[in-house]
């Protein structure tokens, strides 16, 4: 089956074309036959367009909202530029969305009909910025491919509601919880699983063995400590907000900061949660970027004390959590390193480890510093009692192979 992975954002649609099905899961054969960025819509917007095997064209195109994109997507894949699967809008099987806020609802992924998008419709209150894009996203693909084509939701909170009670529940009121449903929900459940799923099959173990700590740091940077192949405990909570420091998010303060700021700079509750969530983190500590690459760039060729202050922080708290995992999780086999900067900075992942040889993790510095650019494999050394892995993450592949699993009635295995 040819799935259309679609990512909707505010003003953007990123998109891959996987050909996929159960055997190809099976062998791991999934073939990646597209992808694309369509950024800025609503305007004059930027389009990036990459058929498998030959050259990515930039354009731009007048867009005017999501289902423009979408008409955009489908008449270039069924062009000359397209991949040459694709020749009409038959050969495409379904589509796969990237839905942020599944609620206590969705603990799967799932085919949409009514009833569905009323349920994400319902998840609105929860994350008020990202469910209307996808479900605007949603819509486009129906109104553009017809309401016969099988869609399926893949949630970023699905992967971790197997949380424990103990580990969702804030300390807050628990009328607050029953009124409003307030609680960790988790975020990135897509990339945790797919980390933690590879690290089984490198592994050659079964899901009931896989005990690790997956560490996503990409712009958004978020834990989670898997137990018996389930998620336990993760960093982000209500929203994507909490946990580790972030390009230009805060992650954990003291909330009594918020009215302290309110009073402070005169601002109102709801300015002080953009600061945490847009000028906060690497950006805010480092006055200069959220950009990770550009500050050890700054830190190693100026010396820039903000910039390594920022890096400091950083790793401090990803070394934090990773300790507090291990004891909420009842210890891990390895931590595995994932998003653009798990992916790609060995300097990173080694200042985040270097103070964690008292729990038996010994990072292989040479092995370390050559794992980047897709890189996937073990970097600690082989005595390691905690290992530590870089594998890239892939949601979009997840969410092909969910939506073929949905589509065809088959299980769905976390
Ligand atoms: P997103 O969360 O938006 O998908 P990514 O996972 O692509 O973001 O991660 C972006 C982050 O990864 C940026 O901070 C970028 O600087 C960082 N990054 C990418 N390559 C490197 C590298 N070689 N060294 C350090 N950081 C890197």
């Amino acid at each position: 089956m040819n799935i259309l992975v679609l990512n909707c954002g505010s003003s953007s649609v990123k998109f891959q074309i996987i050909a996929t099905d159960m055997e190809m899961i099976g062998s791991n054969t999934d073939q990646r036959l597209a992808r694309g960025n369509l950024e800025r819509i609503g305007g004059e917007a930027i389009v990036s367009l990459q058929a498998n095997g030959r050259a990515a064209s930039l354009s731009t195109a007048a867009l005017r909202d999501t289902r423009a994109a979408v008409e955009m997507i489908l008449r270039w894949a069924c062009s000359d530029e397209g991949p040459e699967q694709i020749t009409s809008v038959a050969d495409i099987h379904a589509v796969g969305h990237r839905v942020v806020h599944g609620g206590e609802h969705f603990k799967h992924s799932v085919k949409i009909d009514d009833e569905v998008l009323r349920a994400i419709e319902d998840c609105i209150e929860l994350a008020p910025l990202h469910n209307p894009t996808n479900i605007k996203g949603i819509q486009a693909a129906r109104d553009v491919f017809g309401s016969g084509l099988p869609q399926v939701a893949v949630f970023d909170t699905a992967f971790h509601q197997t949380l424990p009670e103990h580990a969702y529940l804030y300390a807050i009121p628990y009328q607050l919880y029953r009124r409003y449903r307030i609680r960790r929900y988790g975020f990135h459940g897509t990339s945790h699983r797919y980390v933690a799923y590879r690290y089984r099959q490198l592994q050659k173990i079964a899901r009931e063995e896989t005990n690790v700590i997956t560490i996503h740091l990409g712009n958004g940077c978020s834990i989670a400590g898997i137990r018996s192949g389930n998620s336990q405990d993760t960093s982000m909570g209500l929203t994507p907000l909490e946990g580790l420091v972030m390009g230009t998010r805060s992650g954990d303060i003291d909330p009594a900061i918020i009215d302290f700021i309110c009073v402070k700079e005169g601002l109102s509750s709801h300015e002080v949660e953009t600061l945490l969530n847009k000028q906060s983190g690497l950006l805010g500590i480092s006055g200069l970027t959220n950009d990770m690459r550009e500050l050890l760039a700054e830190e190693r060729e100026n010396n820039d004390r903000r910039a390594h202050l920022a890096i400091e922080v950083f790793c401090y708290r990803v070394r934090k959590y990773i300790g507090s995992y291990l004891a909420a999780i009842g210890g891990a086999d390895a931590v595995i390193f994932t998003g653009g900067i798990g992916e790609n900075s060995p300097e990173v992942r080694s200042r985040i480890c270097s103070g964690l040889q008292w729990i038996g993790l010994s990072l292989d510095e040479e092995k370390n510093s050559l794992a980047q650019k897709g890189f996937e494999g073990k970097v600690s050394n082989d005595d390691s009692r905690l290992a530590a892995y870089v594998i890239p993450t892939d949601e979009e592949l997840l969410i092909a192979r969910d939506t073929v699993r949905c589509v065809m009635g088959v299980e769905q295995r976390f």
